[in-house]
C-alpha cells in the first residue's frame, strides 16, 4: 500500500459521494444533464420546458408536451382497452429469475399514469383543430405494441370523423414491442401506415417531431409519411433503424458509419427532416405557420377548382348576383 493507492481510494469515494447527491432525488428534484454535466434544480428545468443552460433538451413528459402546444383546454382521446400483452409473455432462462411481460406493463401504468406508451389528445393550436399523439419514453422507452397501434389507429379515425385541420405526432419510441411477436409489427407498423394513408386521405396535413430517438419499426413506418418532420432540438440522436454497431456489422464490408449517424446533423444533411429547431418553444409557432400556409393554399385551391368548371362558375356568379 503507498500513497497513490490511497489517493486513488479517495479519488474513487469522493466520486461515489457526488455521483449519491443527485441519486435519490433524481426522480424528484435533480437533473444530470448528460450533455453539460451540470446538476440543475428540476423546478427550474421545468420552468423552461425541460431545457438545460447549454440547450440540452430532456425527455418533456406527454401531459406537459400537450399543455405546451394546445391554446387553453384540451381533451384526452381515450385508449383502448385491447390485450396489451396478447401472447402473455413470460421471460425463464433458468439462470437468472423470469419475469411476466404483463407486470412490466403494470410497472410501466403505475410510473407514467397511462394506459398505453401513448397519449392522444384533440383541441385547439392556435385556433385550429388538431389532434396531437405523444409517445412517452417513460413507458417502456416508447415502444409501439398491438394496443399503441390500435390507439394509434383510434385517434386517426377520431381526427377523420371530426374533421381537424391538423395530425401531429411526438416521436419518442425505441420502436415495436419485442414481446408482441409477428402481432406487434403487423399491428404497429401495418395499421399505422394504414391510419397515416387514412389521414391522407383526408386531407389533412400532418406533422411528425422527432423530440427522442425513433428507432427500429417506428422509424421504418409511419415516420416518413408525415408531410413535414421536424426535429425538434439539435441534440436529437438515435433517429435510425438499428443502432451504430448493428449497422456497422451489416455493413462490413462498406464505408465506416459516419459520427453524425442518426443524430439530428446528419439526418438533416442526408434530407430526411425538412427542419431542425433552435428549441422546442419553437414548435407551436412553427406548425402553426407551416398549418396555415397549407391550408389557406387548400382553400384558394379549391376556389380555382370550382371556377374551372363553367357550370360551377355560373352558379357562383348567379349566387353572387
Ligand atoms: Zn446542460
Amino acid at each position: 500500500m503507498n500513497w497513490i493507492s490511497n489517493f486513488k481510494k479517495i479519488g474513487i469515494k469522493v466520486k461515489q459521494i457526488l455521483k449519491k447527491q443527485p441519486t435519490g432525488q433524481e426522480e424528484t428534484d435533480w437533473k444530470n444533464c448528460p450533455q453539460c454535466k451540470k446538476i440543475s434544480y428540476l423546478p427550474d428545468l421545468i420552468a423552461n420546458s425541460y431545457i438545460c443552460e447549454c440547450s440540452f433538451h430532456f425527455d418533456l413528459p406527454p401531459k406537459l408536451r400537450l399543455d405546451s402546444l394546445f391554446d387553453s383546454s384540451y381533451e384526452i382521446i381515450e385508449a383502448p382497452d385491447n390485450d396489451p400483452d396478447p401472447l402473455n409473455f413470460e421471460v425463464t432462462d433458468g439462470t437468472r429469475k423470469g419475469y411476466k411481460y404483463i407486470d412490466k406493463i403494470k410497472k410501466y401504468r403505475q410510473v407514467t399514469g397511462q394506459k398505453t406508451a401513448l397519449l392522444s389528445a384533440y383541441g385547439k393550436i392556435s385556433d385550429l383543430n388538431a389532434v396531437v399523439v405523444c409517445f412517452n419514453p417513460k413507458f417502456g422507452a416508447g415502444r409501439m405494441g398491438p394496443l399503441e397501434a390500435q390507439y394509434f389507429y383510434e385517434s386517426a379515425e377520431f381526427a377523420i370523423k371530426n374533421k381537424v385541420d391538423i395530425w401531429v405526432v411526438v416521436y419518442q419510441s425505441s420502436g415495436i414491442d419485442v414481446h408482441s411477436g409477428v402481432a406487434g409489427l403487423t399491428s404497429g407498423m401495418v395499421k399505422t401506415v394504414i391510419a397515416m394513408n387514412e389521414i391522407k386521405k383526408a386531407g389533412i396535413p400532418t406533422f411528425a417531431v422527432a423530440a427522442r430517438a425513433v428507432a427500429g419499426g417506428t422509424y421504418a413506418s409511419n415516420f416518413f409519411m408525415h408531410d413535414f418532420i421536424f426535429i425538434e432540438a439539435k441534440c436529437v440522436e438515435n433517429m435510425l433503424f438499428s443502432g451504430k454497431k448493428v449497422t456497422a456489422n451489416i455493413l462490413k464490408s462498406s464505408d465506416a458509419i459516419p459520427e453524425d449517424f442518426g443524430r439530428a446533423d446528419g439526418v438533416m444533411k442526408s434530407g430526411l427532416a425538412d427542419i431542425t429547431l433552435e428549441s422546442r418553444k419553437d414548435l407551436k409557432h412553427y406548425i402553426t405557420k407551416l398549418a396555415k400556409i397549407i391550408l389557406k393554399k387548400e382553400q384558394s385551391k379549391n376556389v380555382e377548382e370550382v371556377h374551372e368548371n363553367p357550370e360551377d362558375f355560373k352558379k357562383t356568379a348567379s349566387t353572387a348576383s
